[in-house]
């Protein structure tokens, strides 16, 4: 399927690894030139060369924390107006709330609430201007059905959905759209980590721990980030301008509901 995007140009922030690596991956497939970030610069620049090998797309790589004023301006002076923009961060730690500061609550707000809308709010009036925009956030699905361990991650994005679902109205009427995609257990360096994190404390195999979060899916399977991926580009199709401000869910059905 030709997404009609061949050309445009993206910006996609934490993407060395993971469901970032894999949205910027398919974009390049579909032909889109990339300006892709990430904190550590080895590993970014491996994922750009390796995109570039796979599809001929031009990506460059800008490392920085996109949760900085500086990360985000490095990445912008890159690409000053990206028809596209994908946002991602690293999530929050789990923990117990009884033991986060109001430095920790800052650093989750920075990354995973602020870092998006100030990135859209950089891109988003040229998008208006030249009639054509695609904003994806790589939220979670803990936004719908939240982790209770994971009580940074359920408050900061849950704050990004609401504005999203407000700015999102109101640039649709010029073709730019800004949709959440909300990730359930996707097999990633994160997961991996969590599941070697509780695999730890239960004193189990790490593939164990895995296999149980697969269990809780319908599906029977973790995601493959590629799916992602695939999700992320079709959002960013030229013909997804009717959708809007939506929250798509990708978790093998483990959110159990009649609708959304
Ligand atoms: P991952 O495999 O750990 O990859 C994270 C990527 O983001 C890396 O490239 C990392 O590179 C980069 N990064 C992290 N913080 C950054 C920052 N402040 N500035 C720039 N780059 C940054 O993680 P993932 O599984 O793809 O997760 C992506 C997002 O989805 C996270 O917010 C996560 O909480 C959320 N999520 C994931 C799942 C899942 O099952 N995988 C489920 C629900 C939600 P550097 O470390 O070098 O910066």
């Amino acid at each position: 399927m030709d997404l009609g995007i061949r050309g445009r140009k993206a910006i996609v922030c934490a993407a060395s690894k993971g469901l970032g690596r894999a949205c910027a991956m398919s974009l390049a497939r579909d032909g889109v030139d990339l300006v892709i970030t990430a904190r550590t610069k080895e590993a970014l620049e491996a994922t750009a060369e390796e995109i570039r090998r796979a599809t001929g797309v031009k990506v460059t790589a800008v490392p920085g924390d996109i949760a900085t004023e500086e990360g985000r301006k490095a990445a912008l002076a890159a690409c000053p107006a990206p028809d596209i923009l994908v946002n991602n961060a690293g999530g929050p730690p789990r923990g117990d709330f009884r033991e986060w500061g109001r430095d920790d609550w800052v650093r989750a707000i920075d990354a995973n609430m602020l870092a998006p809308i100030f990135m859209i709010k950089a891109v988003v009036d040229g998008m208006v201007e030249r009639g054509f925009g695609r904003i994806v956030n790589i939220t979670s699905a803990s936004v719908k059905s939240p982790i209770p361990e994971l009580g940074m991650s359920n408050g900061a994005r849950a704050g990004l959905t609401g504005f999203v679902a407000g700015i999102a109205r109101q640039v649709a009427q010029h073709n730019v759209t800004i949709n959440n995609l909300l990730p359930g257990p996707f097999l990633t360096d994160r997961l991996r980590a969590g599941a070697i994190e509780a695999a730890r404390q239960s004193n189990r195999a790490v593939d164990e721990i895995v296999a149980e979060r697969a269990k809780g899916s319908p599906a029977g399977r973790v995601g493959n980030p590629e799916e992602f991926g695939e999700a992320c580009a079709f959002l960013c199709a030229a013909s997804s301008g009717f959708i809007v401000g939506q929250n798509l869910l990708l978790d093998g059905g483990a959110f159990n509901s009649s609708m959304g």
